[in-house]
């Protein structure tokens, strides 16, 4: 036995229920990062809560809210005026699995396909021996 939903009280119903390029009435689009999407992929597709996807995406909680926010700004305007969606741009890194050495001395780290934890190399920025080995992982 289901629970009865709620009665939800809108005060206006959409003027658009079809959104693609191909719509003639569409003048306009609405631009959103590929920050803004991953925040939203992070939050509400994949479920994470805030601070975990805030963490994947290497910023602070209030300017991953930030980011949130705007996104939903901006789907809610492509929502109500039909506008169709693109993605692109802002100031963002893909996450990628790569290899490579990390130095204690100097804190540089850099990418080497060929790295290794047996293989013996020194900081290519400061030439110190305390050099470790790492694997970035995609998370
Ligand atoms: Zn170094």
């Amino acid at each position: 036995m289901g629970r009865r939903t709620r009665r939800r009280w809108v005060s206006e119903t959409p003027n658009n229920f079809y959104f693609s390029e191909e719509n003639p009435k569409l003048d306009d689009c609405v631009i959103i990062s590929v920050a803004e999407f991953e925040a939203m992929r992070l939050k509400h597709y994949m479920k994470l809560d805030q601070q975990r996807s805030a963490e994947r995406m290497g910023i602070s909680q209030p300017t991953f809210s930030r980011v949130l926010d705007s996104a939903h700004q901006k789907i809610t305007q492509a929502l109500i005026y039909g506008k169709v969606i693109q993605v692109y741009g802002g100031n963002i890194d893909y996450k990628k699995k790569w290899v490579g050495y990390g130095c204690l001395s100097c804190k540089h780290e850099w990418e080497d396909r060929t790295a290794s934890k047996e293989k013996k190399v020194n900081c290519i920025k400061c030439n110190s021996p305390d050099v470790y080995f790492f694997v970035r992982e995609v998370i």
